[in-house]
């Protein structure tokens, strides 16, 4: 099985379980490397409710290296889900020099300065919004993150989808399905990705989630194979029992569209391995 990538801490105060709890269920079910990627923190705390404060940094690291310590037979590296907005990128640059980090997943969540789209508190807002609009924002995003060479990773690339809403068009001027109108937002972000040299990760996430699919689609996965973007896998454990999830259909859905290879990374380096 290829490494986990994706997983949490409490820290981001909405996930349970220590670093060494995740990597005591990754060894049992068989894994040989994971990765912590926890919300990092933003220059203004308290920016929302699902992240660590800045003071809190060096504890999330502290937490990685003893679950390195007490896991020796499994590699674990030290990373960040870090958000992408717009203006940010200074920030973001302080950060990667803060530690010596393995990798950074660039996710968007916001698509403006106070909505993130995947928070169930703010579920609501999509009733005042045009879904179509919103994946297009969100897609926007997602290229700048993949053009700014800040990311090793981008994060589940179809992240609005997540509570089933679909970039519905009328059919007049979107072709038959609705959906076809997105084509266009992701061949730009995958050029971007491609030419950056930047990954995407199957997010086995989203089975658990309304939309009950992986992160990216299949077509956006098939576009990505197609360019030669390379691939990782990400559960988004946000407990430890989460660890390595669903990884057996991930791996079946990149090998079905052609993947042979995935990344891994060390000291923000990436090498191919067979999958
Ligand atoms: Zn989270
Ligand atoms: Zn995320």
């Amino acid at each position: 099985m290829p490494a986990d990538y994706h997983m949490h801490t409490p820290l981001c105060r909405h996930a349970t379980g220590e670093p060494i709890e995740y990597a005591k269920h990754a060894v049992a079910i068989g894994l040989d490397e994971i990765g912590f990627s926890d919300h990092s923190p933003m220059r203004q705390d308290n920016f929302d409710n699902w992240r660590m404060n800045q003071v809190q940094l060096d504890e999330y690291v502290e937490k990685v290296r003893k679950a390195q310590k007490d896991f020796p037979q499994l590699t674990i590296r030290l990373a960040l889900e870090v958000d992408y907005l717009p203006g940010h990128e200074d920030w973001i640059r302080e950060l990667a020099a803060r530690h010596p980090w393995d990798y950074f997943i660039g996710s968007v969540h916001y698509v403006s300065g106070s909505w993130a789209i995947d928070d169930p508190q703010k579920l609501s807002e999509w009733k005042h919004r045009d879904s179509f609009e919103v994946w297009t924002i969100y897609f926007e995003r997602l290229t700048m993150a993949a053009e700014s060479k800040l990311f090793e990773i981008i994060g589940h690339a179809d992240l609005p989808k997540k509570f089933g809403h679909r970039p519905t068009r009328d059919p007049a001027s979107a072709g038959s399905s609705g959906a076809a109108g997105c084509t266009p937002l992701y061949e730009r972000f995958l050029a971007a990705a491609k030419k950056s040299g930047c990954a995407i990760e199957l997010n086995t996430a989203g089975l658990r989630k309304d939309c009950r699919e992986i992160y990216p689609s299949r077509e956006i996965l098939q576009l990505a194979f197609q360019k030669g973007v390379p691939i990782t896998f990400g559960s988004d454990a946000h407990a430890p029992a989460e660890v390595g999830m669903n990884f057996a259909e991930a791996v079946r859905l990149a090998r079905d569209v052609g993947y042979q290879e995935c990344c891994q990374f060390a000291k923000r380096k990436c090498r191919l391995i067979k999958l």
